[in-house]
C-alpha cells in the first residue's frame, strides 16, 4: 500500500473510532455477474477500512448501492431503494449513502441524484472502485458530495475481496467493451476493452484452487477478445489452456462469448480440456439477420449456426445458452418468427430473455417502435413457453448418463441439493449438508423443465 493510501486508511479509522458503536457497512449489488464481482471488492475495501459488513441496511453507517445501467428496470429498483432510506437516514445522522457501478456513470442519473436525492453523498463510477477510501474520507472531512467517474485502467490487483462463497469464485479477465451494439449502454459506462495479464489471472486462479475453490467463473463483456492490446498478446483459448493446466478438481466456466469471435479453436480447447465446461453461453440476441445488422452485432445467423454445428459435430451433448432481446424497436412479427426458429434449431439449455429497454445515448434509443408493448409482451410469453418445452425435451439426452456436478446449496425441506453439471445444466439430487461445495458424480434419473434430477453415485466421489 502506498503511503497516501495507508494515510487515508489511518485517517478513516481515526474517524470510525469516534463512533459510539462498531461501524458497519452494507453493500448491495444489482445486475450482472461482473457487478456482483465488483461488489465483492467494495466489501473488501470497506472491511479493510474497519467496517463490519452487514446485510441489514438499518444498522449500517455506510450504504453502498452498486448498480447496473443495462436495463431501466434495474435502475428503477435502485432509485426505489434510495427513496425508501428516509427513516434509516433520520435515525442515523452519520449514515453515508453512496451509488457506485455503471449506473453512476450516467449523466442523467447523476442529475437526478443532485436534484431529488441530495443525501447521496458518494458517487463512484464503474472502474473507480479503488477510489472508494479517498471518496469516503472527503465526505468525512465535510465535502457535501464526492463524485469520481470513469477510470479507464484496470483495478489494482491488490484490492481486498470478500468472497461470497468458499467454493465458487468469479474472476474478471477483462473490463469494458468495444462493440457498441446499438441497444447497449455498456461501452459508454464501462469504457473500452482492457485485459488483465495472464500472470495475474493465473495467480488468482491458482490461489483460489489451492484454497479449495471448485468453480471458477471467468468474466468479461466479451471474453473472446481477451488479450488484445496486452504487451504480449494472448488469445482467450490460450488463456483457457494455461488455466486448465492447473492441477486440481474444479470446473472453469466463462461468460460472455461474442458470436463474432467464437472460433473452432475455442470449442476444441473446451472439449480437449480437463476442467472447462462443455457448454457455451453464446448470446444470439435475435433470430433475424436484418435486426442483427441494426443491432450492429457483426454476425449472421449462418455464421452463428456454424459455431453451434461445429460444437455439436464434435460432441452432440454440447450445451448452449443465450441472451435474447424481444422487442428491439424495429422487430416485426416476421423477425420474431426467426427468433422462434433459432430456439427450435439450437435447442438451448437455458435462455436469458430481456424485453428491449431504451438506453439514453445509444443508437437504438433514437429508433421508432414498429410494434406495440402488448405485441412484444405476447412474443415474450410465446418464447418462454416454447423454450420450457424445448429444454425439457432436449435435456432428456442425459437420462441414464453419469455426469459431474457441483452441489451449490441444499433445500432443508426437500433434502435436495441444487447445482450445475459440467455441461452447465441445473441438477437436483438428494444429499446432505456436507455435500455442499463438492464435485460429485451423479446418475441422471429424471428431467423436470430446465433441471435434471439425479442420484449421487456414493463411493465414486472424493473424501468418501
Ligand atoms: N457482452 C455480452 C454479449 O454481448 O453477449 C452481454 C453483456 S450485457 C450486460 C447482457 C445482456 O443484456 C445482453 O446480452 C443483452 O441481451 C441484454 N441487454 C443489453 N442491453 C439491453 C437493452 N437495452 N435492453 C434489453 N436487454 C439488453
Ligand atoms: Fe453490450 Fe454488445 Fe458489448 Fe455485449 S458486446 S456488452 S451487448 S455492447
Amino acid at each position: 500500500m502506498s503511503d497516501s493510501r495507508a494515510q487515508i486508511r489511518e485517517e478513516i479509522r481515526a474517524v470510525l473510532e469516534t463512533f459510539p458503536h462498531s461501524p458497519k457497512a452494507h453493500v448491495q449489488s444489482f445486475g450482472c455477474q461482473l457487478n456482483f464481482c465488483d461488489g465483492e471488492k467494495y466489501k473488501g475495501i470497506l472491511q479493510d477500512l474497519g467496517y463490519e459488513l452487514t446485510d441489514t441496511p438499518e444498522e449500517a453507517d455506510v450504504i453502498l448501492y452498486n448498480a447496473c445501467a443495462v436495463r431501466a428496470h434495474a435502475e428503477s429498483r435502485v432509485i426505489g431503494r434510495l427513496g425508501a432510506l428516509k427513516s434509516i437516514r433520520e435515525k442515523n445522522p452519520r449514515l453515508i449513502v453512496g451509488l457506485c457501478g455503471c449506473m453512476a456513470e450516467e449523466e442523467e442519473v447523476r442529475a437526478l441524484l443532485r436534484k431529488s436525492y441530495p443525501f447521496v453523498r458518494l458517487v463512484l463510477g464503474a472502474g473507480a472502485m479503488e477510489r472508494l477510501p479517498e471518496a469516503l474520507l472527503s465526505v468525512y472531512r465535510g465535502e457535501k458530495r464526492h463524485e469520481t467517474l470513469q477510470f479507464a485502467g484496470l483495478p489494482d490487483e491488490t484490492l481486498p475481496t470478500v468472497r461470497e462463497s468458499t467454493f465458487q469464485a468469479s474472476v474478471p479477465v477483462m473490463y469494458g467493451c468495444n462493440n457498441f451494439c446499438t441497444y447497449c449502454i455498456v461501452p459508454y459506462v464501462r469504457g473500452r476493452e482492457r485485459s488483465r495479464t495472464p500472470e495475474a489471472i493465473e495467480q488468482e486462479v491458482r490461489g483460489l484452487i489451492a484454497q479449495g475453490c471448485r468453480e471458477i467463473l471467468l468474466l468479461g463483456q466479451n471474453v473472446n477478445s481477451y488479450g488484445r492490446g496486452l504487451e504480449t498478446e494472448i488469445s482467450f483459448p490460450a488463456l483457457l489452456r494455461r488455466l486448465d493446466a492447473i492441477e486440481g478438481d474444479y470446473f472453469i466456466r466463462f461468460m460472455s462469448s461474442h458470436p463474432k469471435d467464437a472460433t473452432p479453436e475455442l470449442i476444441d480447447t473446451m472439449l480437449s480440456s480437463q476442467h472447462i465446461e462443455h457448454h457455451l453461453h453464446l448470446p444470439v440476441q435475435c433470430g433475424s439477420d436484418r435486426v442483427l445488422k441494426e443491432m450492429n452485432r457483426h454476425y449472421t445467423l449462418e455464421t452463428y449456426l456454424k459455431t453451434v454445428d461445429y460444437a455439436r459435430s464434435k460432441s452432440p451433448d454440447f450445451g448452449f445458452s443465450s441472451d435474447l432481446i424481444v422487442g428491439f424497436p424495429t422487430e416485426t412479427d416476421e423477425d420474431f418468427e426467426g427468433t422462434m426458429r433459432i430456439i427450435e434449431y439450437v435447442k438451448y439449455d437455458n435462455l436469458y430473455t430481456f424485453i428491449y429497454s431504451p438506453r439514453t445515448g445509444t443508437k437504438a434509443a433514437q429508433m421508432e417502435f414498429v410494434s406495440t408493448q402488448e405485441q412484444i409482451a405476447a412474443r415474450m410469453s410465446r418464447l418462454l413457453a416454447r423454450q420450457r418445452e424445448i429444454s425439457e425435451e432436449f435435456n432428456k439426452r442425459f437420462l441414464g448418463k453419469q455426469v459431474r456436478f457441483l452441489a451449490e446449496k441444499r433445500d432443508p425441506e426437500t433434502g435436495l441439493l441444487l447445482g450445475k453439471t459440467r455441461e452447465g445444466l441445473v441438477l437436483e439430487a438428494p444429499g446432505t449438508e456436507s455435500d455442499i461445495g463438492r464435485l460429485l458424480d451423479v446418475k441422471v434419473t429424471g428431467v423436470k423443465n430446465w433441471a435434471l434430477g439425479g442420484e449421487i453415485l456414493r463411493g465414486t466421489n472424493d473424501a468418501e
